[in-house]
Order: structure tokens, then sequence, then C-alpha cells
């Protein structure tokens, strides 16, 4: 299922949580909305869902328009964070919960729902489980058990917000893995959201960068972490550096000094760069500074470098070879190798 959203506003009390918000999903694809809290990843997919009403804009779903339309009619199947699954009722239970309040004449038979709930559990890998209570199941258990219940309904759209959030790291590691797999083999259009980067990375073919209401990227994890369009996502994505730099005749200057960079346009900016992406120089131009400290990384070290003025010192840290000298006051000189200017 193909999913748009059209210049979407959504006002709490006034107050603007989405500006002019527009996105199309393409059906069967696993989409991340991902920023910092606050930035309207829950309000987008809660009006995705049908729990909210926009203040403006509309939401498609195919061909139709599904703006006004209720949860129900959406068909979607969504998994919250606190993965809420009925302590009372089993295993199986839970994951027929969906299909056992449908009104009676779109209510498939007993048997029906068991043998689908049987089928889902399998699915989520949970076979044999099914007579348990949540309170019998790890948490990762649970969360694919909330899966299996979000499925049972047979959405077109399935909506996760956070899903692995309350699990520790080893456990939403395997979770991640196994939600792909599941995604790719159901081939369902999803969408979750994450304020975990590395989550959005891995898992997404698609990834939604926004702050602050608003949208400022969509694109693969490699755009958006090799080709970042703007300050912020080159700042939220990954590790890096910026410095205020001029740009004067086509070259960049940095306190008055040239740093061996050409470019396009002429003025005041921003030089972004990631730490991994410097060289260091012996000679020449370049960016150099004493040492302020440093650490040993797995395979590589970074060190803390201090530019500028004294009165008014840049710090930014970069990776460099594992025997270079390092020690603190050590003066490094470096050109980033990749880079961007923001004017
Ligand atoms: P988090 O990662 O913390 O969940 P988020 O990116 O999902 O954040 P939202 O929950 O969508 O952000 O909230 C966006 C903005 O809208 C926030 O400033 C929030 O306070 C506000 N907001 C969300 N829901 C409501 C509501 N029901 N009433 C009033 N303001 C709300």
């Amino acid at each position: 299922m193909e999913i748009r959203v059209e210049k979407i506003r959504k006002e709490f009390d006034l107050y603007p949580a989405l500006h002019d918000v527009s996105l199309k999903i393409e059906s069967g694809e696993l989409i991340a909305l991902l920023g910092p809290s606050g930035s309207g990843k829950t309000t987008l997919l809660r009006l995705i869902a049908g729990l909210e009403q926009p203040t403006l804009g509309r939401i498609f779903f195919g061909d139709e328009d599904a703006s006004y339309r209720s949860v129900q009619e959406r068909n979607v199947g969504f998994v919250f964070q606190h993965y809420a699954l009925f302590r009372h009722m089993t295993v199986a239970e839970n994951v027929a919960f969906g299909l056992t309040v449908r009104p009676r004449h779109e209510r498939p038979p007993k048997a029906e729902i068991r043998r689908r709930a049987l089928e889902l559990l399998d699915m989520v890998q949970l076979s044999g489980l099914e007579k348990r209570f949540p309170n019998q199941l790890s948490g990762g258990q649970r969360q694919r058990v909330a899966l299996a219940r979000a499925m049972a309904i047979e959405p077109k759209v399935l909506l996760l917000d956070e899903p692995f959030g309350a699990l520790d790291a080893k456990v939403r590691k395997e979770l991640r893995r196994w939600l792909r797999e599941f995604h790719d083999r159901t081939g369902h259009t999803t969408v979750f959201v994450t304020h975990d980067q590395e989550e959005a990375l891995e898992l997404a073919d698609r990834v939604v960068v926004m702050s602050q209401g608003k949208i400022e990227q969509v694109g693969s994890s490699d755009d958006v972490y090799d080709r970042p369009n703007s300050p912020f996502v080159f700042s939220f994505i990954g590790e890096s550096a910026n410095l205020p730099v001029t740009v004067i005749d086509g070259t960049v200057h940095f306190h008055g000094q040239s740093i061996g960079l050409a470019a396009q346009r002429d003025g005041e900016a921003r030089l972004f760069f990631r730490p991994q992406d410097v060289s260091l120089v012996e000679e020449g131009p370049g960016l150099s500074g004493p040492v302020t400290s440093s650490r040993r990384l797995a395979g590589t070290r970074i060190a803390e470098v201090e530019l500028g003025s004294a009165k008014s010192p840049c710090h930014v840290e970069i990776e460099v070879p594992l025997d270079a000298s390092v020690s603190n006051g050590t003066t490094l000189a470096f050109r980033p190798t990749r880079w961007k200017l923001f004017y």
C-alpha cells in the first residue's frame, strides 16, 4: 500500500507540532522516521495511523483520501514502545485478539482464528509458547508477540513507534535483524519511529530525518550519511566537526589562513567534515593546532585538536593512524578529504 502525506500541518492548541510535511512512501517500503525528541515523529506516525486528525493537509492510502478515515477503516497494525499485551490472556489469545473483537459477520470461525494465531506465532518464531502468559516471556519475545498481534488483522500497513526502545542492546540488535527479514518476507509497507540513528541506518530502505516539526531530508542510509543536505542532518547523523570559515577568491580560509580547500562560492560558511575524512599533512596549508586529548578506539585513535585563537578556540575530533604521535600539546596539521560547506 502506497502512502502519500501531503502538506500536513498539525497543531496542538495552536502549537504547530508538524509544519507542511509531505512524504511519499512506496508500497512495501521499510521507512524510518528519525529525529530528536519533540521533532514530530510520533505525531506523524499517529496521523498515518488515524489516531490524530491533521489540522491541514491530506493523507492518501493508495488513491484513496484517508485523511478522515478511522483507524479501523485504514486497516493499519501498530505496535508501541510499551507493548501492552493483555496480562490475563495467553500468547495465542493475545495474538488472536484483533480477530475475536471483529463484528460477528466479519469474524472468522474460532478454529480459523486459532489456526491464524498459530501461523503468526510460527512466523515470529514463537511456536510452542502459545499457552504461556506475557509475564513468562522475555522482553524480546513479548515484542514479537506484539508484532504478531498487530499482523493478525492482516493490515496493509504496519506502524511501529520505538518498537525496541525498552529492550537491552543485544536483544535490540537481534530484533532489528529479525524485523528486516520479517519485512522482506511479508512485504508490508512498514513505518517505524526511532531516535536511534544506528537503528534507522541499518534497518530502513529510506530514512526520513525530522527536526522541529519538519522533514529535513529523505533518502537512503548512504544519502543521509554521505550526502547530508543540511547542517542539522550532518550533525545529527554520525560524528562530525564544523568550523566557521570564509571563502575568498575560491579558497577556504579559517582564521585568516587558507586551509588548501577550493570552493565555488565566496562568502561566510560553515565547513563540515567527519573525523575519519581527514589526512594528516606534513607541509602546505591545512588546519593545525595542539592536541588537547586523545583516546584509542578499537582499530583507530581519535585526537581532539584545538584550532583557532586561544581566545575563541574550536575543538574538533579527528581520526589519526594508531602510530601517530598524539601526546597532549603535540601540534597536528590536517586537511579534510571529504567535506561540505553550508553558507
Ligand atoms: P519523542 O522522541 O520524544 O517521542 P517525537 O519526535 O515523537 O518525540 P512528538 O511526540 O511527535 O515528537 O511531539 C512533537 C511536538 O508536539 C512536541 O513538542 C510535543 O510536546 C507536542 N505534542 C505531541 N502530542 C501532543 C498533544 N497531544 N498535545 C499537545 N502537544 C503535543
